[in-house]
């Protein structure tokens, strides 16, 4: 069995040298309680980032030498624990690891018969449960305003704005390429898209794509691309600060906008968002998602790489852009 080990702390972007492979050739027992886990999909997410560094965070950090993290969907091969039997499916936080043993704490079943086993990490997982809440809790939608999503293409960001579209409003993506943002318009239904890396002027393309101005700014990136939209809120809009990838591989502090002028400006509310703050309405946003799935009104892209070897690549990649919608790994 093969585990991923955090070897070293990033500085600035990730590189493969800061994992390490671990190869074990003993074979693993289950004792009264636990169960053996086969991992089968593995989530790599921008907020490990974070994790990876040992700066105070929400979250503690990863320690060195240890296995890494995040959700993964997992097989049960054995089990010596009566909530779970063997050729069940579950999911949770688990180790970068082939298999591993657990006690089944945190871990929920999951079923590959209702949606693709996938699916649990990505709409029906994290990342939708962030799109609705954050949306809902924060954004407060009304029927005909105006949202604006950055990282508009990839996990969060797509769930964010076919939400929108469903509760009525028009809805505005940025991304990185043409065929992201075709994408966008295309399969997402959002009604336009600017393309951060060709646009000269943000602030001037939003300007005429959003005559009216922008009731909701759902933020993934920070950065310049925000001050863009700052400059072109309502009053009273609402902005989630949902993430910021821009500037996760920063050394530096970088300077932007003072944004307290159009926040004060136009009375409008900024507040940052951790999904696991609202555990206790996982239950209500995951029935809505997978009622507008099996009804046709959400739909989802997975970008699917193949292979356990490949978890720190696909994680870094994400910071390129590589990916459309979830960034997964098939092991
Ligand atoms: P994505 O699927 O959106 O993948 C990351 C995307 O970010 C890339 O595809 C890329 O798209 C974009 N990106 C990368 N570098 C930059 C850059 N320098 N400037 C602008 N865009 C960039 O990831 P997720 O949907 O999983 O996460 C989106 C955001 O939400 C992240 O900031 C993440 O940390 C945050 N998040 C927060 C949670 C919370 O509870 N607060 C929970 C889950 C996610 P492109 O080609 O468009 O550049």
């Amino acid at each position: 069995r093969k585990t991923i080990l955090l070897n070293n702390r990033p500085q600035g972007k990730p590189t493969v040298s800061n994992f390490e492979f671990v190869t074990e050739d003993s074979e693993l027992t289950v004792s009264e309680g636990e169960i053996l886990l086969e991992a089968a999909y593995v989530s790599v997410d921008p907020y490990l980032r974070g994790r990876m560094s040992d700066a105070k965070s929400y979250i503690p950090p990863f320690e060195l030498n240890k296995p890494v993290h995040s959700g993964v969907v997992a097989k049960v091969v054995a089990s010596k624990n009566e909530k779970f039997k063997e050729g069940d499916y579950v999911s949770g936080m688990l180790n970068w690891s082939t298999q591993q043993i657990s006690n089944g704490e945190g871990l929920n079943k999951v079923d590959g018969s209702k949606a693709p086993l996938s699916t649990y990490l990505g709409v029906l997982g994290m990342t939708g449960l962030t799109a609705y809440l954050g949306l809902n809790e924060i954004g407060k939608p009304q029927a005909g305003e105006t949202i604006v999503v950055s990282g508009a293409a990839g996990a969060v960001g797509s769930v964010v704005g076919q939400i929108a579209k469903i509760l009525g409003l028009k809805v505005i993506g940025i991304a990185g390429t043409d065929e992201k943002i075709d994408m966008l318009k295309d399969k997402f239904g959002f009604d336009a898209g600017i393309n951060y890396n060709t646009s000269k002027d943000i602030n001037a393309d939003l300007k005429k794509l959003a005559p009216n101005g922008v009731d909701i700014y759902f933020d993934n990136v920070g950065g310049p691309i925000s001050d863009a939209v700052l400059f072109n809120i309502n009053r009273f809009a609402r902005i989630i600060i949902c993430g910021a990838i821009s500037v996760y591989n920063e050394t530096e502090l970088p300077t932007s906008l003072s944004v307290q002028p159009f926040l004060v400006k136009n009375s409008a509310l900024m507040q940052g968002f951790i999904v696991s703050n609202y555990a206790e309405k996982f239950p209500e946003a995951i029935q809505k998602l997978a009622g507008w799935l099996s009804e046709g009104k959400l739909t989802y892209t997975e970008t699917i790489v193949e292979g356990f070897d490949n978890i720190p690549s696909a994680f870094i990649d994400l910071f390129e852009g590589k990916n459309k919608g979830k960034m997964i790994v098939k092991i």
